[in-house]
Parts: C-alpha cells; structure tokens; sequence
C-alpha cells in the first residue's frame, strides 16, 4: 500500500505525458544568472588586471581568510605526506586508486591518434598531430573529495603527450586541501598544484598570472561560478564543455532486477537535486516494484539530496517493446544508458545519442564511474547529440601539411585561379598567377 511519506518515481500516465516531459528537457544545464554573470565577469576582469593580487583577494574572501601569496602553490612536501598518509591510513584506496590509473591509462592509449602523410598525383598531403603544450585541471572544492575527477580529467591529456598538468582547486578554512585528491594528482603525475577555486582559478589559468602559468585548456567540473567563468573565457583558453546536471536512463524488461534498478536510479540521484533518473520498461510490475525498492532504500539510508532528486526529477516510462525504449532514449540522448534486460547486447547498435552505455546488470554506472576505464566526463543535458566523452583527442591539435611539386602546381594553379576569381581575391590569383608565368 502507498503511504503518504513513500518515495516513489513519478510513472507517466500516458503519450501527453510523455511528450510534455520530453519538450522540457532542455539542452542547456546552466541557467546562466544574470547577476552570477556580471559577478563572474568582474572576478575575470580583476584577475587580468591585478594577477596574483587579485587571486589572493579572492581566495581570502571565499576560501580562507588567513591566506598568503606563498599557500598558493602545493609544495612537493605536502603532496608527499598526503599520499604517504593516505597509503598508511588505507592501502586499498591506493591501491584502487593505481589499478583505476592503469585501466583509464589501457583505455585511452587506444584513443591515440597518429600524424598521417600520403601522397596523391605530385603532392604530399598529411596532417600532423601535436599535443597541447599546458592544460588545467579545475578540482572542485568545498566538502567533497574528487581522486576520481584528478584521474578521469588528467590519463587523457597525459596520454596525449600534453607537457605539463596544471591543477587548480580551493583550499579550505585551514589551508588545506583534500589528501585523496593529492594523492590521485600524485599518482597521475599531475606537475603544479595551486591553491585557488571558483571565476579567479579559470581567470588565472586562461590569462597567466606571476605565479599561476596560462594555459591552453581548461578541463574539469565545478559549480556555478566555475561554469560561468569557463563560458566566458572560452576562446582565450580551449575548454572541455559546461557540464550540465548529471542523468542516468535505465532501460529494462521484466528480466530486470528491480533492486538493482532502484540502486542505480538513485546513484545518480545522490550527485544533485538537479540529477535526473530516467527508467523506462516494458513491464509495469517491475517498475512498481522499483518504486517500491527505491523507498525501501532511502528509508534505510536517508539521503536528502536523493530523496529530492527523485521526487523532483525521477521519471518512469512505461512502453510497448524495447525498440519504443530505444525510441525515446534516442531522443532524450542521455548521458548514461544502462541497458538491463535479457539481451541487452541487442540493443546497443541501435543507440543513437548516448555518452555512455552500460550493458548487462553487472556494469552498473558506477563501475564506470571510477574503475572501467573509459572516461567518466560525459555528455549532459542532451548534448550526446553532438558532443563525445572527453579523451585524448581533447588535448591534441591536428595541423594540415601541404607539399606541391612545380608540375602539380602547373597542373592544378588554373583551377585554383578559377576560384579565387569568383571569390575577388585578386590578390589571391596573383600569387598563382606570378608563379605560372615564371614557369
Ligand atoms: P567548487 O570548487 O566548484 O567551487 C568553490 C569556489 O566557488 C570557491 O573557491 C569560490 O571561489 C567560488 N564561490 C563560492 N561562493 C561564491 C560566491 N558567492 N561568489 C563567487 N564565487 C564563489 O566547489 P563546490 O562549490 O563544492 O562545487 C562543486 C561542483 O562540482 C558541484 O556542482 C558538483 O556537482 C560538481 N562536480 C561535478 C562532477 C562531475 O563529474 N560532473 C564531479 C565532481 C563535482
């Protein structure tokens, strides 16, 4: 029976229902505040201004008032400890966290793309792949820990040859910062460590300060302030994309084990308030008796964040057949696909839009969240439309070459001139021009 305080994920009642859902998913994670706006765009402009003066300013006034110029960057000491501690304290967690670098490291070495030349008639044509010189890593802050965001955010940009890894991330009232988050930059050989968060930490990295080097791009998660600067400042610095809140989309037949379903529903749900949990099945029983485990378990570790992620933005959707599943999470192209259902090996070819797809009941999200290897910054708010998970193609550059001998030329400068002529750039023309009549 359904009492008045049970959790449950909203079940849509019908087509109307549905369509209505899938018209308010919008595309855009953010909604850009105005005045957060104007306050991101002051912190930047401070920044450019007054470098490290500023830096410090800001830092005082959000992270940690006693702060001084010389806490700004993480010596090598403090690494050290951190991650002898952290090895003393909890083996194990080193020890994942070294298997967790090796997978994403196996992984994402078959990301690597390679210079290519060929030749065809009297020219060598190719194009060189060069990895970016300097790249940031932003670390959220605040009370969370993030080994996982240092691993996920550097492997890729290490792989791709990339020279130094600039991480960033706010220190606490006393200074500090996370020491799992040390010990996983430790680990990835992560070169400078600052101390400094939020618009003034993207604002350093993109403009250069005296202490904080300028970067090439600015990759990793934060919040609204970090989001905003990163917008802003794109084009003066390259940067990954502007995660919007995270969802997960389950597809399941009557195969499915509900519990297993429910736990993945509100992982998810954990991350934010704006997360979104999406189910879609074929079968009514097992979503009432997902409803019902999703009680069960927030009931037995209540978890507000949760709690209000599912009533807020849970949804299940009840179809006819797989393919209409296929159908619809096509169109919402999440940024998690679990595929849970007797064949689910039959289904993945038919995903369209996804950032990533887990298959089969024993490759939940958070398996891939931490260990698998693939990389866990996917995808938000539809974007699996157009965008693809971070990898080491985020940190190259590809630079065309082209060789001509003079008989090609002779052979392919008229046409050319053709061209430019019906463009009028004379200019253009003449400098195919001067060439031919030389010859
Ligand atoms: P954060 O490091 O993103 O932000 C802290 C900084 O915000 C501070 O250093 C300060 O400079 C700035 N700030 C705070 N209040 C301000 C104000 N009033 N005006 C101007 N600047 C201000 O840490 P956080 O706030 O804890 O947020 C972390 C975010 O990262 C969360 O939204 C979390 O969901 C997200 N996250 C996402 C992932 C992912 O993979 N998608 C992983 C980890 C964290």
């Amino acid at each position: 029976m359904f009492r008045k305080d049970d959790i449950a994920v909203k079940i849509l009642k019908d087509n109307k229902e549905l369509e209505q859902f899938l018209s308010n998913l919008n595309s855009i994670g953010y909604q850009a505040v105005e005045e957060i706006e104007d306050k991101v765009k002051k912190i930047i402009a401070d920044v450019k201004l007054k470098k490290d003066e500023a830096v410090l300013g800001y830092t005082r006034l959000f992270d940690c008032k006693e702060f001084d110029l010389e806490d700004l960057i993480v010596k090598e000491e403090e690494i050290d400890r951190a991650f002898f501690e952290c090895q003393k304290e909890d083996e194990k967690f080193v020890q994942a966290l070294k298997l967790t670098y090796e997978n994403i490291y196996q992984y994402h070495l078959k990301q690597k793309e390679e210079t290519w030349i060929f030749t065809k008639d009297d020219t060598i044509l190719g194009q060189i792949v060069r990895p970016l010189e300097r790249v940031g890593i932003y670390v959220p802050g605040g009370n969370g820990s993030y080994p996982s965001t240092v691993l996920m955010n550097s492997i890729p940009a290490k792989v791709a040859g990339v020279k130094e890894i600039i991480m960033v991330t706010p220190p606490d009232k006393e200074k500090k910062i996370n020491k799992y988050t040390l010990a996983a930059a430790k680990i990835c050989g992560v070169n400078k460590i600052f101390k400094v968060g939020g618009a003034q930490a993207i604002a350093a990295l993109a403009f250069g300060t005296e202490l904080i080097p300028k970067v090439d791009k600015i990759v990793g998660p934060g919040n609204i302030y970090v989001a905003i600067a990163k917008k802003i400042l794109f084009g003066n610095v390259d940067i990954d994309s502007i995660a919007g809140p995270s969802e997960v989309l389950i597809i399941a037949d009557s195969f499915a084990n509900p519990k297993y379903v429910a736990a993945d529903l509100l992982s998810q749900a954990e991350h934010d308030t704006m997360a979104r949990s999406i189910l879609i099945t074929t079968s009514q029983d097992l979503a009432l008796e997902v409803n019902k485990k999703v009680d069960e378990m927030l009931k037995a570790n209540p978890n507000q964040i949760a709690a209000q992620s599912i009533e807020r933005n849970g949804v299940i959707i009840i179809v006819e057949d797989l393919d209409d599943a296929v159908e619809i999470a096509n169109r919402i192209c999440p940024e998690h696909l679990e595929l849970c259902c007797k064949n689910p090996e039959d289904l993945i070819f038919k995903i369209k839009n996804a950032g990533a797809i887990f298959v089969g009941e024993f490759s939940p999200e958070p398996i891939g969240d931490y260990i698998a290897g693939p990389n866990h910054v996917l995808p938000t708010s539809g974007t699996a439309r157009f965008f693809s998970p971070l990898g080491v193609y985020d940190f190259v550059k590809r630079i065309s070459l082209i060789k001509y001998s003079k008989e090609q030329f002779l052979k392919d400068a008229p046409f050319a001139i053709e061209i430019a002529e019906k463009e009028r750039f004379l200019f253009h023309a003449n400098s195919l021009k001067v060439r031919l009549e030389d010859v």
